[in-house]
C-alpha cells in the first residue's frame, strides 16, 4: 500500500488532529517535569499545521514533508519546535524526490531525520527525551521495511515500540531541556516530548489502519 501526496496531507491533518486533542496530558506532564509549555507548543506547530495544509500543492512527498516541518519550526519556534520541525524536514534528501508514500519510504526519512535531531540536540537514548521514543520507532519501520513487512504492519510496529519508549523514560532522569532542572524528581513520569513522538508514530499507524480497511 502506498499513499498519494493528497492522502499523505489527510495522514498529517489526522497526526495533527490528534496531537491538538492531547494538549491537556503533554501540559500536565510537561508542568510536573518542565516548565509547562510542551503541550501548548506543539497545539500551535499542529494547528499552523492544519490550517495552511489545504493551501499546499507540493510536488512531492519530500516537500510536503519539508514544508510540515518549516510550518511546525515557524509556529512553535523555541528548542522543541526545531527539534519536532527537524523531525520532518531533515528526511528531505533521504530518498529522491517521490510522489507516493511507502514503508520503505518512510523509513528511509525518519532514520535521516532521527539522525539530524541528535546532532542537534546532542541527546542519547537514555536521555529522557523524545530520542527515547523516537529512535525504537524508527529502527522497527526499518526493521519492518527491510522485511518487506506492510505499510500497516510496519507503522503499527512502529508505534508500539514508541509507547515501549515511553514508558523507559518513566524510569530515567532528565538530562537535556529544562527538565533537566528537576534531576531526580523527574523519575516515574514520562518525558513529555517523548508522548507527543509516540502520539506522532501512533497517528500514521492509525491512518494507514483505516486506509487499508477502506481498500
Ligand atoms: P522547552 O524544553 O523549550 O520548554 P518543550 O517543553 O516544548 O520545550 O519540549 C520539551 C521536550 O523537548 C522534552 O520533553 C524533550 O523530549 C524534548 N527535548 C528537549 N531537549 C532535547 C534535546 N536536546 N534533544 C531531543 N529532544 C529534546
Ligand atoms: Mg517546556
Amino acid at each position: 500500500m502506498r499513499l498519494t501526496i493528497e492522502e499523505t496531507k489527510e495522514m498529517l491533518n489526522f497526526m495533527a488532529d490528534k496531537i491538538i486533542s492531547q494538549e491537556p496530558m503533554l501540559t500536565e506532564i510537561d508542568s510536573k517535569i518542565g516548565d509547562g509549555d510542551h503541550g501548548i507548543g506543539m497545539k500551535i506547530g499542529f494547528t499552523a499545521l492544519k490550517e495552511q495544509l489545504p493551501d499546499v500543492e507540493p510536488k512531492s512527498i519530500n516537500d510536503l514533508f519539508k514544508w510540515t516541518g518549516m510550518t511546525i519550526l515557524d509556529a512553535m519556534g523555541g528548542a522543541s519546535g526545531v527539534i519536532f520541525g527537524t523531525l520532518f524536514i531533515s528526511g528531505y534528501t533521504a530518498v529522491e524526490k517521490v510522489d507516493y508514500l511507502d514503508l520503505g519510504i518512510l523509513a528511509e526519512m525518519l532514520e535521516k531525520s532521527l539522525e539530524a535531531i541528535k546532532i542537534r540536540g546532542k541527546a542519547k537514548l537514555g536521555d529522557k527525551t523524545m530520542v527515547d521514543s523516537l529512535e525504537p520507532a524508527v529502527r522497527a519501520l526499518s526493521e519492518m521495511a527491510g522485511k518487506k513487512s506492510s505499510f500497516r504492519d510496519g507503522t503499527a510496529a512502529a508505534a508500539k515500540a514508541a509507547w515501549q519508549g515511553v514508558e523507559l523514560t518513566k524510569k530515567y532522569e532528565a538530562k537535556k531541556g529544562r527538565a533537566q532542572s528537576y534531576g531526580n524528581r523527574s523519575v516515574g513520569l514520562p518525558d513529555p516530548g517523548a508522548v507527543s513522538a509516540a502520539i506522532i508514530m501512533e497517528g500514521i499507524a492509525e491512518f494507514i489502519e483505516k486506509r487499508e480497511e477502506v481498500l
